[in-house]
This record gives structure tokens, sequence and C-alpha cells, in this order.
């Protein structure tokens, strides 16, 4: 029997989406026992919602004052002596995940396997490598704890109607004083969030400006979507850190991508891998994204774009 302990990512009293993939994932490893862990200040809500999810057997709540923010140091030492006694341990890829379960596995003194995409056995996974140009197969060694990070592309969330236990732990874990939190700096957005929107515009380097950036939270507007960038956008200033997508950005899989102005560099291209249809817009007919784009446009995006979004609002 395996044991899969999944770390619950939360913000706000709600529990995000990336649980849920995560579960799907430990699914998949068959024979298994699925627990959730919700480190918090005031776990009630979350663990409630972990508690729900389809296939989750125990939630254990640790339930601190230091865990009211998500600080990799604070928690990890918590969840490396929770998760003795498990099989596996798996936590999102997503920027939390990713800061946070190196440092568990260091402490447990085992590797960390990343972006799991698919599970072959209990201790085989295939992840992909050179900016998903290529897929590895890789086989964790029998005698320790698996420790991953999930590819939340690569999974759909399980379903609510669970009706998990919860059950409050207390740990032995000497936390550090070495980092504490002092205050949160995020961009406020009523557009839908970029990593699990189900549409995203993006943009890149052609837009040139923050300025021109408008046209395109216009046409996001217009559309329900979120704002996507390439790197190039972002290095150059146009557009926020966190609306980054790709190898170094953000992985996502929405229904709908629209790139405007992006070249298709395959760094950009590993955050898109798994949209369901690509519309790109750019001048040049040999840019690399129309081999991935379903829709192909080639003309002036400063032209097409508002157009695009007289249309659609005209349709409405
Ligand atoms: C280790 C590493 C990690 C990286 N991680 C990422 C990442 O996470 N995300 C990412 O995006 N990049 C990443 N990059 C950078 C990546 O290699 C590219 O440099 C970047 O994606 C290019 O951004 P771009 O397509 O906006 O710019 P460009 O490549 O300069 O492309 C601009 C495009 O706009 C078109 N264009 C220009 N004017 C117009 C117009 N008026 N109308 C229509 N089209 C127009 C041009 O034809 C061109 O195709 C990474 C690179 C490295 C080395």
């Amino acid at each position: 029997m395996n044991k899969v302990l999944i770390v619950a990512e939360h913000f706000q009293g709600r529990l995000n989406v990336s649980t849920g993939k995560c579960v799907s994932c430990a699914q998949s490893i068959g024979d298994v026992e699925i627990e959730v862990a919700v480190l918090a200040a005031e776990p009630a809500a979350v663990a409630a919602e972990a508690a729900a999810l389809a296939g989750v057997q125990r939630v254990r709540v640790i339930e601190r004052p230091e865990n009211a923010e998500a600080l990799a140091a604070v928690w990890a030492p918590q969840l490396a002596a929770l998760a003795r006694g498990y099989t596996h341990l798996l936590g999102p890829s997503t920027t939390f995940g990713k800061d946070l379960m190196p440092r568990v596995a260091a402490l447990l003194g085992v590797g960390q396997i990343s972006d799991l995409m698919s599970v072959e056995a209990p201790l085989r996974f295939r992840r992909p490598v050179y900016a998903s140009n290529a897929i590895v197969t890789v086989q964790a060694p029998a005698d320790q704890i698996v420790v991953a990070t999930v590819r939340s592309a690569s999974f759909q969330p399980v379903g609510g109607g669970g009706h998990a236990a919860i059950e409050p732990v207390q740990v032995e874990a000497t936390l550090p004083t070495h980092t504490r939190f002092i205050s949160r700096t995020a961009a406020k957005s009523d557009r839908p969030d970029l990593q699990t929107a189900t549409r995203v515009v993006s943009g890149g380097r052609a837009l040139a400006s923050a300025e021109n950036f408008q046209l395109l939270y216009r046409l996001a507007d217009a559309m329900g979507a979120a704002v996507g960038a390439s790197r190039a956008a972002v290095d150059a200033g146009y557009a926020a850190n966190e609306l980054q997508v790709g190898q170094t950005g953000k992985i996502i899989a929405p229904e709908l991508y629209v790139a405007l102005g992006i070249s298709g560099a395959i760094q950009h291209l590993t955050g898109i891998k798994d949209a369901r249809t690509i519309v790109a817009v750019n001048k040049d007919s040999e840019a690399p994204i129309f081999e991935v784009a379903d829709i192909g446009l080639v003309g002036d995006l400063f032209q097409i774009v508002p157009e695009l979004e007289r249309l659609i609002r005209a349709a409405r």
C-alpha cells in the first residue's frame, strides 16, 4: 500500500486548485491511501475544503500562528517531520511548491523529482526536460520517501463530495527564526487568475511599451480572459513579472491562448504546451509560433487587436 501525503496550497482561507490536481496525480499511483497536510494559523475552512476532495482519506492539520503565511523556511521542517511514514510527499509545481518542496526533500535527505507529468508505476514517473523538448522516465529509489512536485497543467483536479476525517496533529520541529513575514505586494486585478483561466491573451516584445499593453488588457476584458506576457515583455518592463508565461514563468493549460507579437521561442512554448487552442498574431509569417498555432493571423497586431476587440464586443 502506498501512503501519499499532499501539502495543501492555500491563500486567504481558500484551497488552491493545485491541491486537487496533486490528489489526481496521487490516485494514478495506484493502491494508495491519500492524505492532505494543511498548515495554517486558522485552518478550519481550508481543512474542510481539503476533506471534501474526492479520494482523500484524511486531512492532517498543523495549526500554529507561525503558519499564517506560507513561508517555505517555516513550513519545511514541519512537513519533513510529518512526512515520516509516508511513501510519497507531493506538492504542486507552482511558485509555492517550487519554493517549499526542495527544502523538505533536503531536510529528509532525499532528492526531489520535479514536474511529474504522469505516473508509470509507484516509483516510476515521466517528467519534461530541456524546456519540454524531451520527456524522461525516472525511477526513484525504493528505500526512501519520494518527494516530488506535480505539473499542474498535466492533471485535472479531482471533484468534491469527499468526507475525509480531519485530524489535528502536532509535530516536533524547530522553526527557524532567520526568515519572517514582512509584507506582501501583489498587483490587484479583477481579471481571471493566469494560472487557472480558461482564456489567456498574452503579449510579447512587439507591444513595445507598457502603455501599448493597454490594447491587450482591453481585448482580454472583452473576452473575459487573463493576461500573460513573454519574458521579453516582462524584462522590458511592459508587463508585471507575475504575468510571465513559460519555462521560467507560469506553466498554463487554458482552453484558448492568444499570442500577440510573440515569436514562439521554445522557452515560451513550454508554458503553453497543454493549451487546447492557440491563436497567434504575428507580422512575420515565418515566426515559430505559427508551427504550434491552430489559428494564425499574419499582420500588424496594432491593427488586428482593436479590430478583434470591436468584433467581440459587437457580437455580445
Ligand atoms: C533560460 C531561459 C529561460 C527563458 N524563459 C522564458 C519564459 O519563461 N518565457 C518566455 O516567454 N521566454 C523565456 N525565455 C526567453 C525566450 O528565449 C525569448 O527570448 C522570448 O520568449 C522572446 O519573447 P518575444 O516572443 O516577446 O520576443 P521576440 O522573440 O523578440 O519576438 C517578437 C515577435 O513579435 C513580432 N512582431 C513585431 N512587431 C509586430 C507587430 N507590430 N505585429 C505583430 N507581430 C509583431 C515579431 O515578428 C516577433 O516574432 C527564456 C530564455 C532562456 C535562455
